[in-house]
């Protein structure tokens, strides 16, 4: 951040008397921008043993494969977010269930969050933000094609729930600011 986005002076980075992180502190009205984690929301449709996929049509991470997911928006639950990109990026409307996997992406300031899902009909395609849709059997997830960290170890332990017949809920962490990438 450069400039203050209630009056259009510069911004100075700062730590607040009372707080313990550098914030932007507007230099003329004084306003502190606070900077907090963005979250991301998908899910895993399922329909009669296959799972829905879409092929990425826009960076980052173009061409590679993942489950729906995007940025939350203000006014919506997370359930609602999960079920809107579904909506937006497979034109599939979902049932959202259980909640799946928590995973920090603490070099990129994200939390995602995924959901079960169930997909009632096998009605989709692909929206402008993907190239291809597609119910891929589990035998049959792309594992080296895969768009993100996050979406890999969802799909893994949403499979080994599957085995297993249970739904826990998952978290981890993704940090690549350390040497070796993942802290745990
Ligand atoms: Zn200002």
């Amino acid at each position: 951040m450069k400039f203050c986005s209630d009056c259009g002076a510069r911004v100075a980075s700062a730590i607040p008397p009372g707080d313990h992180l550098p914030r932007y502190v507007c230099e003329a009205c004084g306003t502190v921008h606070y900077e907090n984690p963005k979250l991301i929301v998908g899910c895993v449709p399922e329909f009669d043993g296959r799972i829905l996929l879409c092929r990425r049509a826009i960076e980052p991470r173009l061409g590679f494969w993942t489950v729906p997911a995007g940025f939350m928006e203000n006014g919506e639950t997370l359930q609602e977010a999960a079920a809107r990109e579904s909506r937006e990026e497979a034109l599939a409307e979902v049932e959202i269930g259980s909640l799946l996997t928590v995973v920090h992406v603490l070099h990129a300031n994200q939390v995602h969050v995924f959901f079960r899902a169930r997909l009632p009909t096998p009605s989709f395609g692909p929206a402008p933000e993907s190239l291809e849709v597609e119910l891929v059997p589990h035998a049959e997830i792309p594992w080296s094609e895969l768009a993100f960290p996050s979406t890999e170890f969802t799909l893994r332990r949403y499979l080994e729930d599957l085995a297993s017949g249970s739904q826990g809920h998952h978290f981890t962490e993704f940090d690549r600011r350390t040497a070796y990438g993942a802290r745990s």
